[in-house]
């Protein structure tokens, strides 16, 4: 019954540190987000004892009644919102719902066709690191030289000439819409399932912004913790029920064990927020404001990959500016604004260095900023790098005039109390 900072004040430090530090700090990570009150507790709460192998109505344990109707919710949420006739929300990850789909439609050795991870694809699309690239064949697509926009071209090449078993759309870093009607097209020419991993657009595509792969796909799959703003998780979707009862079994007890009922519940508690019509303006929002950064950051004399974006996402390409995205990640962070070093396409600096930052809005509109916040933190992302003056270091004094003016900006909209 003691309260955990009772019981372990090293852990309660540091959970009191990392709210400390998102209170405080503009979060552009475009993969990150501020989770509602409600979305923690059901998180935090007494489901996390329970086992329930299997699914709804179908346990390996008793005492199954509660997270059954908490499963189902999710469930029955999710169909809702992407309107589609299966769910499954177990997947502990994103990289776990990509393997369920893997292990469903592939035999070690089958050839997956998915986009290169140089070009803004994700490691679990075929990285010889990953699993994806390990025990399968992957071929990979990439984007045009000229404008940075998928290379439709490319993926119909390289899906006739490797006739691949599986097509994967879907991206870490790209900003633009992608045709998910045209990948089916490829898909359907070569015999291919077709499956698109939306991790990245689910909010915006729950929220009506972003094209919306469920008509087209196969097979979706997604996390729930980025632009959906639920907890962190995967979930697979489909309107093929036959493929769904594969993908359950591939699920539990192919992958996992015992799923994480709290998080289910939490993600049950996101997906009904993300039904109601509040939602729908926040991805515009959110997608308005990416817009309005990067309109701002391109003013300033930095690139954007593409020359823009229509999503909560942009990639700066900082060879105009003579910075590398490492230097430019750690000045930002200096100046509270924290991102991610990411490659632009055919980059020719190393991984660990890279030539980009990957930008998001996500974050930052939840807490409340509009267009107006957004120009302005453009504004101070464009004076720390222009003080960098080509090389690794911010001016100590700008980043200090930029730091106390994000922890102004940050106090006026504030989270979680
Ligand atoms: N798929 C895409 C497109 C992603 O961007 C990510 C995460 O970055 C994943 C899958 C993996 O999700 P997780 O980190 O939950 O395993």
């Amino acid at each position: 019954s003691r309260t955990l900072a009772e019981a372990d004040p090293d852990i309660f430090g540091g959970i009191q540190g990392e709210l400390a530090r998102q209170k405080e700090q503009i979060e552009l990570i475009a993969s990150e987000n501020i989770v509602s009150k409600a979305v923690l507790e059901a998180q935090g709460s007494v489901l996390t004892n329970k086992y329930a192998e299997g699914y709804p109505g179908r346990r390996y344990y008793g005492g199954c009644e509660y997270v059954d109707v908490t499963e189902n919710l999710a469930r029955e949420r999710a169909k809702e919102l992407f309107g589609c006739a299966f769910a499954n929300v177990q997947p502990h990850s994103g990289a776990q719902a990509n393997q369920a789909v893997f292990m469903s439609l592939l035999q070690p050795g089958d050839t997956f066709l998915g986009m290169d991870l140089a070009a803004g694809g994700h490691l679990t699309h075929g990285s010889p690191a990953n699993q994806s690239g390990k025990w399968f064949r992957p071929v990979t697509y990439t984007v045009r030289q000229d404008d940075h926009l998928i290379d439709y071209d490319n993926v119909a090449e390289m899906a006739e000439r490797e006739k691949p078993k599986l097509i994967i759309a879907g991206a870490s870093a790209y900003s633009r819409h992608i045709d998910f009607a045209r990948f089916r097209e490829i898909a359907d020419s070569v015999g291919a399932y077709l499956m698109v991993d939306m991790a990245h657009y689910a909010g915006l595509i729950a929220g009506g912004v972003y094209p919306d792969p469920l008509p087209h796909a196969h097979v979706v799959t997604t996390t729930t913790h980025k632009t959906l703003r639920g907890p962190r998780g995967g979930m697979v979707l489909s309107n093929d029920i036959d493929l769904g009862k594969k993908i359950n079994s591939a699920v539990f007890p192919g992958l996992q064990g015992g799923p994480l009922e709290h998080v289910i519940a939490a993600k049950a508690v996101a997906f009904g927020e993300a039904l109601k019509p509040e939602f729908k303006t926040y991805a515009q929002q959110v997608v308005d404001n990416a817009r309005a950064l990067a309109a701002v950051l391109v003013e300033r004399g930095a690139a954007i990959v593409s020359g823009g974006t229509d999503s909560h996402l942009m990639l700066v390409d900082l060879r105009p500016k003579g910075v590398t995205g490492k230097a430019t990640e750690a000045a930002l962070e200096h100046a509270l604004m924290t991102c991610n070093k990411n490659g632009v396409p055919f980059d020719t600096a190393p991984f660990t260095v890279t030539s980009g930052v990957r930008l998001g809005t996500p974050a930052g509109t939840t807490r409340g900023f509009g267009v107006g916040e957004f120009q302005q933190v453009g504004h101070w992302i464009a004076d720390v790098i222009d003080s960098m003056k080509g090389g690794d270091e911010a001016d100590p004094e700008v980043s200090r005039r930029v730091a106390g003016e994000v922890r102004e900006l940050t106090r006026r909209f504030p989270i979680y109390g």
